[in-house]
């Protein structure tokens, strides 16, 4: 099999030596292989990559987030010095939003060392460009556990996402690990591990028992969410997360692979293409309640940047601007925040975790709030 990619070769030979590779295994193989992995060997962004994010499709999205940023800080009671940490930046084009946006608030500013954490050399090359004119220190890690402690806000946007599932089928004698096996024809296929998992159903939410034969089960380590929650509790900070997913713990298979902006199978072309699969927001509330972090949200996007004041940002940047630009805002404006399925406006949704001190967060107050109004309004120049 001399044609095989080197990274299906390696799957393979895995396979044959230790038996079938959980989803979680194999999913980790596809994206963050240290030689062949997804994110470790391509820039994926943009009109021609594979997928088009929030902060891609338009400066507004980082602008918010950034004044976000400036409101909890002042929240946390304005510390002299604050990380800023952003997991997993893609091309770092969301973080130069947020320190162009902040420029107004110069004492935060002032206050920032941001840490990038990034697991892809060739990303973390992507946004040293993208941050080289920045006069605010930058310092890269490869794992949150890295970035020294001390007061800090966290952002995310589709981080979430890409970070590993495991799966459970439920058989005639309880759950078993989804896995990945060679099929008798040779093609990758999908099964399951020989035994049960012991006591599983008794860790699974109430409406998940006695679920029918063949329903499918996926959680994550919770060790990102965990390390996150414990962070913003240390540090009396904020997390904020956005990423597309249910607010409750269900059964259903969202295991996807994404290739030139059109799905496939995730076993197909392993390496080649991006593999997410769905955010249970539940399990995070779970994971950063259980560290004594509050939680905010989960609030979908189109509501949480609408709360920012994304149509009074869209407005200013739309005065005394040629056609094309207005067209332009008007389409970003629409792929943000429109709840239908071509939009990301109810599809992604917004969650923060924050130290107990910090009572009410900018976009979560049902009504606006005096914050809500300070984004909105700190959004005006540019
Ligand atoms: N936030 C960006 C990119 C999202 S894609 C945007 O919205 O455009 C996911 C990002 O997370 C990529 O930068 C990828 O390289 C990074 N990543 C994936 N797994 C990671 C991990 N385990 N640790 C750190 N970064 C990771």
């Amino acid at each position: 099999m001399t044609d095989v990619p080197p990274l299906e070769a390696e799957i393979r030979r895995r396979i044959i030596a230790a038996g079938p590779m959980p989803v979680a295994q194999y999913m980790t193989l596809c994206l963050t292989h240290p030689k062949h992995g997804y994110y470790i060997t391509r820039d994926p962004f943009g009109a021609k990559g594979d997928f088009v994010t929030a902060p891609e499709i338009s400066q507004m999205f980082g602008e918010l987030i950034g004044l976000w940023c400036a409101a909890t800080w002042k929240a946390m009671g304005a510390p002299e010095n604050v990380r800023l940490v952003e997991l997993g930046p893609g091309r770092g084009t969301m973080m130069l939003d947020v320190l162009r946006a902040v420029q107004i608030v110069p004492d935060f500013r002032k206050a920032l060392v941001v840490h990038m954490v990034e697991v892809s050399p060739t990303l973390e090359q992507r946004q040293r460009q993208a941050l080289s004119q920045i006069d605010v220190p930058v310092e890269w890690h490869q794992t949150l556990e890295q970035v020294p402690v001390g007061p800090t806000i966290i952002i995310a946007n589709e981080f979430i996402d890409a970070l590993p599932i495991h799966q459970a089928v439920m058989c005639v004698d309880g759950w078993h690990e989804r896995v990945i096996k060679i099929a008798d024809n040779g093609s990758l296929q999908f099964g399951h591990a020989r035994d049960p998992i012991p006591l599983f159903d008794q860790m699974l939410p109430r409406a998940l028992r006695n679920a029918p034969i063949g329903a499918i089960f996926e959680w994550r380590a919770d060790q990102i969410a965990l390390e996150i929650g414990r962070r913003v509790v240390h540090s009396k900070g904020a997390a904020l997360l956005i990423d597309y997913g249910h607010l409750e713990s269900a059964a259903g298979d969202t295991f996807q692979a994404v290739g030139g902006q059109t799905f496939t199978s995730p076993l197909q072309a392993p390496g080649a293409v991006d593999l997410t699969a769905h955010v249970d927001f539940r399990a995070l509330t779970h994971a950063a309640q259980s560290l004594g972090a509050d939680v905010h949200g989960p609030v979908e996007q189109a509501t949480f940047l609408r709360r920012l004041g994304i149509e009074t940002r869209a407005e200013a940047l739309k005065k005394g601007a040629p056609l094309e630009k207005t067209a332009e805002v008007n389409n970003a404006l629409a792929r943000l925040t429109s709840e239908d399925m071509t939009g990301m406006g109810k599809m992604f949704k917004v969650i923060a975790f924050s130290h107990p001190s910090l009572r009410e967060l900018p976009g979560f107050a049902d009504e606006p709030s005096e914050s809500d109004g300070t984004a909105a309004r700190a959004g005006k120049p540019g």
